[in-house]
């Protein structure tokens, strides 16, 4: 369903992604591991057009974009189509969390406000955060804006949702309701990506398992195979550090 090719981005004439080449299947839950600076959230700001690459190709259910040479119009097609929770939440502090979710289906999706909210509640109710409709993320624990923000990109209903290290910023305590709600959009076959060092989730959840390095694929397969018999060297020193 999603078809990435030979994605290249370059800061300072430094090759952060080297040609990246991606498919994933409709329903897919592909988690990526790697070391610090590897390029694995470039990878996903990219995939959303938060970055422009240098090159790359995308299609995504139909849709063809060249992710190096789109127009506005084509980057909100492609936004349609992707979601992003961030490590931080990002969510709008003036906001409450009511509107915080049914800010995109305003501006993107260009719904109607009264039915952007009503949605919204929905989706509230679905992440067991109706009673924090009204509240403003200062108000919110770390674990319920970060479902917040998971809300947030469940509304687009888009095709893929990117997820950059969703619970490394949270309090130890917050992390399994933030996992636990991840895990239960995997159930509901909700194609994700998700850049995480919680290789128990990775174990569990993901069908599979990429490891990058220096802004390219080392070694990918399903999880009982990568994180039991990795076969590069480097993916085994990462996976010593991180068991
Ligand atoms: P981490 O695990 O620490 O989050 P990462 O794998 O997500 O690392 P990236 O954030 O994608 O790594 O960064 C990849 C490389 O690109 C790093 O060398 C980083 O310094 C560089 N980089 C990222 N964003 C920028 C930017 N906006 N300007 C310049 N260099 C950048
Ligand atoms: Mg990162």
């Amino acid at each position: 369903m999603i078809t990435l090719r030979n994605l290249t981005k370059v800061y300072n004439g430094q090759t952060v992604l080297d040609g990246i080449d991606l498919d994933i299947q409709k329903g897919e839950i592909v988690v990526i591991l790697g070391p610090s600076g590897t390029g694995k959230s470039t990878l996903l700001r990219c995939l959303n057009l938060l970055e422009t690459p240098e090159a790359g190709t995308l299609e995504i259910d139909g849709f063809h974009i060249d992710l190096a040479r789109h127009n506005g119009k084509q980057a909100i097609e492609l936004r349609k189509r992707t979601s992003f929770v961030f490590q931080n939440y990002a969510l709008f502090a003036n906001k409450t969390a009511r509107d915080n979710i049914a800010e995109g289906l305003i501006t993107v999706w260009k719904k109607p406000k009264a039915e952007a909210r009503a949605e919204a509640m929905r989706i509230l109710g679905d992440i067991g955060l109706a009673e924090k409709a009204g509240a403003y993320p200062s108000s919110l624990s770390g674990g319920q804006q970060q479902r917040v923000g998971i809300g947030r990109a469940m509304a687009s209903h888009a095709k893929v949702m990117l997820f950059d290290e969703p619970t490394s910023a949270l309090d130890p305590e917050w992390v399994d309701e933030v996992l636990g709600l991840m895990k239960k959009l995997a159930l509901a076959h909700q194609t994700m990506v998700v850049v995480t060092h919680e290789i128990g989730f990775a174990r569990d959840v993901a069908d599979r398992v990429i490891f990058m390095d220096g802004g390219r694929i080392v070694e990918q397969g399903p999880p009982a195979t990568l994180l039991t018999n990795p076969q590069d060297p480097r993916t085994r020193a990462f996976l010593r550090k991180v068991l």
